[in-house]
């Protein structure tokens, strides 16, 4: 029976306890400006780390494939919906990487779901980082695999568990290259060494490293030295699109297209979305990408810096995720508000999403944020 009275009693419990979301609508104006019923705002809390939604030669890329081929790929990856660019994605992915191969998903969310499922099930031992991605958390679930979850970015804990666990023949350790809500970066050298001493599988998100960090924007591991056996990135973030990839060895991606539900039973990416990524995969690698990425992290830098001068607590990190710990959930929401007041988008985030204790401002950069906004932010923070 439909029980209306058991949401209106659940809406009601978080909108006590001021834990209730909407999904606001913001206009977008140009650039980092938005605005919100007519006050314009700075946003600083996109992922598209170097502003390439804008870049004009993705959306003509775009708008081309769309033009020609229509807006839908009209099928699943293995029915009829392969059309050419996305054979030529996933060669062009493998070829910036370096790797065998590489496997295009529709999105992270269901490249995490659908490949920790397909990888693990009720004999496998899963050693998670503490903090990882939502996704990844499904994914373990669905798989049935047991689970035990190490110290965020504590090598010794990991090590403690595989120490215990060593006996259990297929282990698998899943960690992000750099944390969607703290921003700091895994020890990656010292989780390759763990996994080749305890022979467990290496599993790794990537998705806010890819196009931030590296030579052509290959994230923090570099080109892919077969040291992890999977790597996942996503084309949401730095590649300003959609979709998700993978790189692993030939056999992987075989055993993939036949196991991987979220892959097989999915209509694939349209033409549209698939040209964007082919073209700001292009420029990724280009002098004037290199130069935008340079310019990114010392922004970065400058706003840590000056952040910290002003007394402010951050989680240490490099790169564009920069976390602000207030403490208090009530403290991070009027932080929040109040520079929202004064016309810069920053959300709070608390609990669940981040431990108690921990509520925190989650400020993003991109290369698009001028040296004058970041001025601005830093006047009324
Ligand atoms: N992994 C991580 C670490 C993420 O932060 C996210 C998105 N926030 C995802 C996966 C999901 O990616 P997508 O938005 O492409 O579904």
């Amino acid at each position: 029976m439909y029980d209306e009275q058991k949401y209106e009693d659940f809406i009601q419990e978080v909108k006590q306890k001021d834990l209730f979301r909407q999904a606001k609508v913001y206009e977008y104006s140009q650039g980092v400006e938005y605005s919100f019923e007519n006050k314009t705002l700075i946003n600083f809390s996109s992922n598209s780390y170097l502003g390439m939604h804008l870049d004009k030669r993705v959306v003509e890329a775009s708008s081309h494939a769309t033009q020609s081929l229509g807006v839908s790929s009209i099928a699943s990856r293995l029915v009829c919906g392969t059309m050419p660019l996305h054979d030529d994605l996933e060669k062009a992915v493998a070829q910036w990487k370096g790797a065998d191969e590489s496997i295009v998903f529709n999105s992270g969310f269901q490249a995490n779901v659908g490949l920790i499922q397909a990888l693990a099930d009720k004999n496998t031992m899963i050693f998670a980082d503490k903090l990882v991605h939502a996704s990844i958390i499904d994914g373990i679930r669905l798989s049935g695999a047991k689970f035990q979850r190490f110290h965020h970015n504590d090598i010794s804990s990991l090590g403690k568990l595989l120490e215990r666990y060593q006996d259990v023949e297929h282990k698998i350790i899943i960690s992000e290259t750099v944390f969607s809500m703290d921003g700091d970066e895994a020890p990656i050298a010292d989780l390759v060494s763990l996994s080749k001493k305890y022979e467990a599988f290496l599993y790794l998100d990537d998705a806010h490293g890819a196009g931030v960090y590296g030579e052509d924007g290959c994230g923090p591991t570099g080109r892919w030295a077969k040291d992890v056996d999977l790597l996942l990135g996503t084309f949401s973030k730095a590649f300003g699109s959609f979709g998700a990839y993978a790189c692993i060895s030939k056999a992987l991606k075989d055993y993939f297209l036949n196991t991987c539900r979220s892959y097989i039973f999915s209509t694939a990416l349209p033409p549209g979305v698939i040209a964007a990524n082919l073209k700001s995969l292009e420029l990724m690698a280009s002098e004037e990408y290199e130069a935008k990425r340079r310019s990114l992290l010392e922004k970065c830098k400058y706003l840590r810096e000056s952040l910290k001068q002003k007394s402010y607590q951050l989680i240490e990190g490099e790169g564009p995720i920069i976390a602000v710990l207030i403490g208090s959930e009530e403290g991070a929401l009027n932080k929040s508000k109040e520079l929202f007041e004064k016309g810069f988008l920053i959300p709070a985030i608390r609990p669940p999403t981040v431990p108690k204790g921990s509520s925190r401002l989650r400020l993003t950069l991109s290369s698009l944020h001028t040296y004058r906004q970041i001025e601005d932010l830093l006047a009324h923070f």
